[in-house]
């Protein structure tokens, strides 16, 4: 099964997400994920996307759509994937349709995460992410405990791209070029919008019922 999980920065896609894909069944695909450890190893990669990411804009469709094809055919991605963050243009969504359907499969569901841009703002203003293991904290909402990682103990920082010049410019590359997605695949798939304020376990109901899932 084909899900994937849509909205805007802030929106609670990563803290739905690992939830989610196990009680789907497959693995949890992120592309920021990704191309964050990419960028963390320093890889060729990472370097190629660094630029595009420091400054809130998205990396090429081309070079996005090879990492998510070469992902897509690890062997544990076979009987579908939870896609986070992808797709974020009209074309990958577009290139994603052609790509599943030369597989026999196809989008089964778009999960898409409702959120108000005032309430993004504060969401992701305040995140702070552990560098070593990926959790994230709230300064406000979910404290880490003195300043370190309460699942592995490194010291949290905050993103760059969640620092306040960036978000700005995320959120208008969010509605200039990541909401055109829904008119591509609204033909082609179910899509259930999710009302996502509130709290993290409310959120996680509402999308489980409108999957299904228990
Ligand atoms: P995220 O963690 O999903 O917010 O992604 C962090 C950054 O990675 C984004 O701001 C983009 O620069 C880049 N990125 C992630 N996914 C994509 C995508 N599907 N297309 C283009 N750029 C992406």
């Amino acid at each position: 099964m084909n899900v994937l999980l849509f909205g805007p920065p802030g929106s609670g896609k990563g803290t739905q997400a690992k939830d989610l894909a196990a009680a789907l069944g497959v693995p949890h695909v992120a592309t920021g994920d990704i191309f964050r450890r990419h960028l963390k190893e320093g890889t060729e990669l990472g370097l190629r996307a660094k630029g595009y990411m420091q400054g809130g804009g998205l990396v090429p469709d081309d070079f996005t759509c090879e990492i998510v094809a070469s992902r897509l055919e690890e062997p544990d991605a076979g009987a579908g994937v939870l896609l986070d963050g992808f797709p974020r243009t009209a074309a990958q969504a577009e290139w994603l349709v052609r790509w599943l359907a030369k597989r026999g499969q196809r989008v089964d569901a778009l999960v898409n995460l409702v959120v108000p841009d005032e309430v993004i703002l504060e969401r992701i203003t305040g995140r702070r992410s552990c560098p070593s293991c990926g959790a994230t904290f709230h300064v406000v909402f979910a404290p880490p405990a003195d300043g370190r990682c309460t699942r592995c103990g490194a010291a949290v920082i905050q993103r760059d791209d969640d620092k306040d010049s960036v978000v700005a410019n995320r959120l208008l590359t969010y509605a200039r070029e990541t909401v055109p997605v829904l008119p591509v695949l609204r033909p082609v798939t179910t899509i259930h919008e999710i009302p996502a304020t509130g709290d993290v376990a409310e959120i996680r109901a509402r999308v489980f019922a409108a999957l299904g899932l228990s």
